[in-house]
């Protein structure tokens, strides 16, 4: 008997992949590939796989008429338009909690990698150049005030963590969360003008576009650093760019950018940044985490049985 047919809308993580393989015959992309077989495929489609960012356009789910369930491999899911799957009664699944501690570590990680300037020390060793000279003085971290925005489950994790550095934690986020025991400021330019680090881990998509820019990057002062674990749309990227080169931050700690892969070069040659190619959740026990659930909302979605993680604009339709 024939594997029931599934759309990947964008290069899988092979962990994905491969769960996806021995029940579905994956077709790859072929939509984009060739929208001429996708034409005659799309009504066999029983599911459409996807990662954070990768799009799934109305146009997509109005073809895929018998699609059951979008399969997020990802907490994230600003490319999927949720607003044109519910219309067309295509639940939207994603991967949340699997990744928060990943995420967090390593946002606790670009924290101390551009205070302590441990990437930037590591390059002054391995160019010969400790008998030449001391290397700069770097930020203290423990004690340092560190601002969120977005206090949502990988913020929260992050303040865990920063707690155990002995840091003061402020936050933003749209709603105030008075049992977080941490200090509100409505606007990103409020809390960066109270904080040394300030971390963004909000959704990307229309409603966080540019939530940081220039005003922001104003506040956040010459001692500040940025860290951006979220989305590249989140920070308005040229506004980031000017702040480096004219001083108006101290430094940034840059995991998502607007266009990726693509970094720009003016980032590259900067000394106080530090850059990571969007890594956050890229361990081989959360990617193991992330494609069990994305396998099984898939599963679930395509045999009728309740879904383990639908994103919360559909949660609240399934009711
Ligand atoms: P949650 O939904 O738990 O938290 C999101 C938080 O963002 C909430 O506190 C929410 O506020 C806040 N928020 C949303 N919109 C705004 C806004 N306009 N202004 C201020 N705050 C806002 O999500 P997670 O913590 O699980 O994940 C957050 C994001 O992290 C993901 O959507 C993804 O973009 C990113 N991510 C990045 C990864 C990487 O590899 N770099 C990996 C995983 C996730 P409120 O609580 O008031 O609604």
């Amino acid at each position: 008997m024939s594997k029931p047919d599934v759309l990947a809308v964008a290069k899988l993580h092979p962990f994905y992949q491969q769960a996806l393989e021995t029940v579905y015959t994956v077709h790859d992309r072929t939509h984009i590939t060739d929208p001429a077989a996708f034409a005659a495929l799309a009504p066999r489609i029983v599911g459409v796989a996807g990662t954070g960012e990768a799009s799934v356009p109305r146009s997509l789910l109005a073809q895929v008429t018998n699609a059951k369930v979008v399969s997020v491999f990802g907490v994230g899911y600003d490319g999927v338009d949720v607003a044109a799957a519910i219309e067309h009664g295509i639940p939207v699944t994603h991967t949340p909690d699997v990744l928060t501690d990943d995420v967090a570590d390593l946002a606790m990680g670009l924290v101390l990698s551009v205070g302590r300037t441990i990437p930037q020390a590591d390059q002054f060793v391995r160019a010969g150049q400790w008998p030449t000279g001391p290397i700069a003085l770097g930020r203290k971290v423990s004690g340092a005030r560190l601002g969120i925005v977005g206090l949502g489950r990988i913020g929260k994790a992050i303040a865990r963590r920063a707690q155990g550095f002995g840091m003061s934690i402020a936050y933003t986020a749209r709603s105030e969360k008075t049992d977080s025991g941490f200090k509100f400021f409505a606007t990103p330019a409020e809390l960066a003008a109270n904080v040394d680090f300030l971390v963004v881990i909000t959704p990307g998509g229309a409603g966080t576009k540019h939530l940081i820019n220039a005003g922001v990057l104003q506040a956040l002062g010459p001692r500040g650093f940025l860290i951006n674990v979220a989305r590249g749309s989140v920070v308005d990227e040229e506004a980031l760019i000017a702040a480096l080169q004219n001083g108006t931050i101290a430094g940034a700690g840059l995991d998502v950018f607007a266009n990726e892969p693509h970094v720009p070069e003016a980032l590259w040659a900067m000394n106080n940044v530090v850059l990571t190619p969007h890594m956050a959740s890229a361990t081989t026990e959360t990617r193991q985490a992330m494609a069990d659930l994305a396998f099984a909302n898939m599963q679930a979605g395509t045999s009728g049985q309740p879904l383990r993680t639908p994103v919360p604009e559909c949660a609240a339709l399934l009711k």
